[in-house]
């Protein structure tokens, strides 16, 4: 569907790797002022003083985590940097740094892996927090991106999958499932273009879905709201896998069961109306699609009046004793045991 678009074609080879890194790297300034020396020597130097820091890392892998036949380049520079700063914001803390490090077959040309900056610069930018380093190297088959991503959070501050209570409210921010069914949607595509390569797509009536996979945001904000309502969640976790998987990585490590409740579960209007043409139950595409890299967290039942009337943030049921187990309670008020069947990699 994505036709090289750029005419010129340099190939990677006529820059050499020290020519390569410092095209690629040319723009990219030092805003932060834990960064005390970011891209051009041994190792980047930072100081947080007093703070915590938080680190946490990501692998991507070509025909694994993307396929480039529908993800634009400057997309995929942007959700790498983006699916890490989830993973610091879901500690609570507030992401500052990140190094990226690619390995890139002889396919690629200098053009393309100018796209795949500009989307890492673009995210550096919304995101505001600086690329201080990484490493280049050739790859045989596809490209390979590694983000690690680093942050601050002040002593005390950070918040774990370990803390939720009984009677907890279990809250998620944003809606579920978008990011799933945009993918249906591009595979789905892909097809029909590999039949007719003329084909155009029209991919309005899944605008909100499509971006929800191609350009998916970390909830910044909502980091921000929680500090700004002075609610400190009891637990977090951001969605990558799919609700069920974080809500079971939630009440194993804080050893509670839980109570999720179907008709509260948030979904786009765009979700439902996809799932009914695909003929997939929307819970289940909540429950198990992954990807849409909201928040999922606990709070105490005392800072209920602070986040009742947020548009931004659902209860979406309730945390219990270990022994009541971890339940979907469907509409017909029946109850389910949850399981995870988050998309392993492993199993495809
Ligand atoms: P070294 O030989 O010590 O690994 P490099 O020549 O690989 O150093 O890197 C030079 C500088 O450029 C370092 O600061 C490194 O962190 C940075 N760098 C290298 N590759 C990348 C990349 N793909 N993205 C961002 N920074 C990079
Ligand atoms: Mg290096």
């Amino acid at each position: 569907m994505i036709e090289d678009k750029n005419q010129q074609r340099t190939q990677l080879s006529d820059l050499g790797e020290f020519g390569l890194i410092d095209h690629l790297t040319k723009n990219f300034k030092v805003e932060q002022t834990s960064t005390i020396k970011g891209i051009g020597d041994d190792a980047a130097v930072l100081d947080f003083k007093k703070n915590k820091i938080v680190v946490t890392t990501d692998l991507l892998v070509e025909g694994v985590h993307f396929d480039l036949s529908y993800m634009p380049l400057k997309h995929l520079g942007y959700k790498a940097v983006v699916v890490n700063l989830s993973d610091v914001y879901a500690m609570n803390a507030s992401a500052t740094q990140v190094t990226v490090s690619i390995a890139v077959s002889n396919r690629f040309s200098l053009e393309a892996l100018e796209e795949l900056y500009s989307g890492i610069e673009t995210a550096a930018r919304i995101y505001d927090i600086d690329v201080i380093g990484g490493d280049t190297t050739s790859s045989n088959s596809g490209l390979l991106i590694s983000v690690t991503a680093i942050g601050e959070v002040e002593t005390d501050n950070e918040v774990y999958r370990n803390g939720a209570k009984p009677n907890d409210l279990l809250v998620v921010s944003g809606d579920l499932g978008g990011a799933y069914m945009g993918l249906q949607v591009l595979e789905r595509e892909k097809e029909v273009y590999k039949v007719n390569p003329n084909s155009q797509p029209d991919l309005e009536p899944y605008s909100y879905i499509v971006e929800r996979q191609l350009k998916p945001e970390a909830r910044k904000d909502v980091i921000k709201l929680l500090k700004d309502l002075n609610v400190t969640p009891t637990a977090l976790i951001d969605v990558s896998d799919g609700l069920s998987s974080e809500i079971l990585h939630i009440c194993k490590q804080s050893n509670v069961g839980c109570d999720l409740y179907e008709n509260k579960i948030p979904l786009d209007p765009q979700v439902i109306s996809t799932c009914e043409e695909f003929n997939i139950d929307s819970t289940t595409v909540a429950l198990n699609g992954g990807e849409d890299y909201e928040l999922l967290m606990t709070i105490s039942q005392e800072d209920y009046p602070k986040i009742k009337a947020n548009p931004s943030l659902t209860i979406i049921g309730y945390i219990r004793e270990k022994d009541a187990g971890v339940h979907l309670v469907t509409r017909a008020e029946t109850k389910i045991k949850l399981k995870a069947q988050g998309w392993k990699n492993f199993n495809d």
